[in-house]
């Protein structure tokens, strides 16, 4: 990253983070805080005018939806097949999928559950599993030991819970053992087409240098996009952007002069 380009995003930071400090004390379920977020981003929106013509005006939300909504187009375009790449047919075996995928690539996580969904098929196969035979077809996912603990813990509470069954809203899905906000709104997302916004390491880093969201939190960047990306796209967000961090947004080695936003990045180094 050039010097000019760091001190441009750190003065960005800097501004956002005490305004941020000074203007909103939120948590995820206070919707009304809103309103501050948007003051917030009014200041981001004035730093980046300086260098980026098509930028918006300063504190004006509209455009700053306009302008994801850009975004969104152009990387639809650069990724028609961006989907979830975990393999899974139930909600139940993306839930588990999901578990498993913490610090773990997808396509580890793909070549482990075929054998582990077809040995437990149900919650209440997995509620009863041995630890040392499930941790065994787990371990190269790492942590084995801490998921099977999860997957046979939150399989139990589905079965007194829920008769079994995932439920279908995110207040049930988190007080369930494994399961954050972020694995609730992967499987709402795409099990049951109920729309959430998932932030990941590659949505948080991507997030941040387009300058959506000054913060680390994922809730509170969850929060930030969910203002300005239009409700139908929150699941297909996730998607895109997990794609272009694989592809060309790559932590520490960006190929900014293959981005097909780089006209619009605020941290684009050409
Ligand atoms: S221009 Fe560079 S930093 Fe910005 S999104 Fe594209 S690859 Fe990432």
């Amino acid at each position: 990253m050039s010097a000019k380009t760091t001190r441009k995003r750190k003065t960005a930071t800097r501004t956002l983070t005490r305004s941020t400090k000074s203007t909103r004390k939120t948590s995820i379920r206070k919707g009304p805080q809103r309103t501050s977020s948007a003051r917030t981003r009014s200041t981001r929106t004035t730093r980046r005018t300086t260098s980026h013509s098509e930028t918006p005006p300063a504190g004006d939300l509209a455009a700053e939806k306009r302008r994801m909504r850009t975004f969104l187009s152009r990387l639809t375009r650069a990724y028609p097949k961006a989907r979830c790449s975990l393999d899974y047919e139930t909600p139940l075996q993306l839930v588990i999928a999901t578990i498993l995928s913490a610090q773990c690539t997808d396509a580890r996580v793909n070549m482990v559950t075929p054998h582990l969904f077809r040995r437990y098929p149900t919650a209440r196969d997995l509620a009863a599993a041995e630890f040392p035979e499930l941790e065994e077809i787990i371990r190269s996912t790492g942590f084995f030991r801490n998921k099977a603990k999860s997957i046979v813990a939150c399989a139990q509470e589905l079965l007194e819970r829920h008769d079994g069954q995932v439920p279908q809203d995110l207040d049930s899905l988190v007080k369930l053992s494994g399961i954050g906000r972020k694995t609730a709104n992967v499987v709402l997302g795409n099990a049951f087409g109920i729309p959430g916004v998932v932030v990941d390491t590659h949505v948080g880093r991507i997030s941040r240098l387009l300058c959506l969201t000054a913060h680390k939190d994922p809730n509170k960047i969850e929060l930030d996009l969910m203002q300005v990306v239009p409700r139908s796209k929150w699941t297909q967000l996730a998607h895109l952007f997990i794609e272009h961090g694989r592809r060309v947004c790559i932590a520490r080695r960006p190929r900014c002069s293959e981005c097909v936003l780089n006209d619009m990045c605020p941290s684009s180094e050409v």
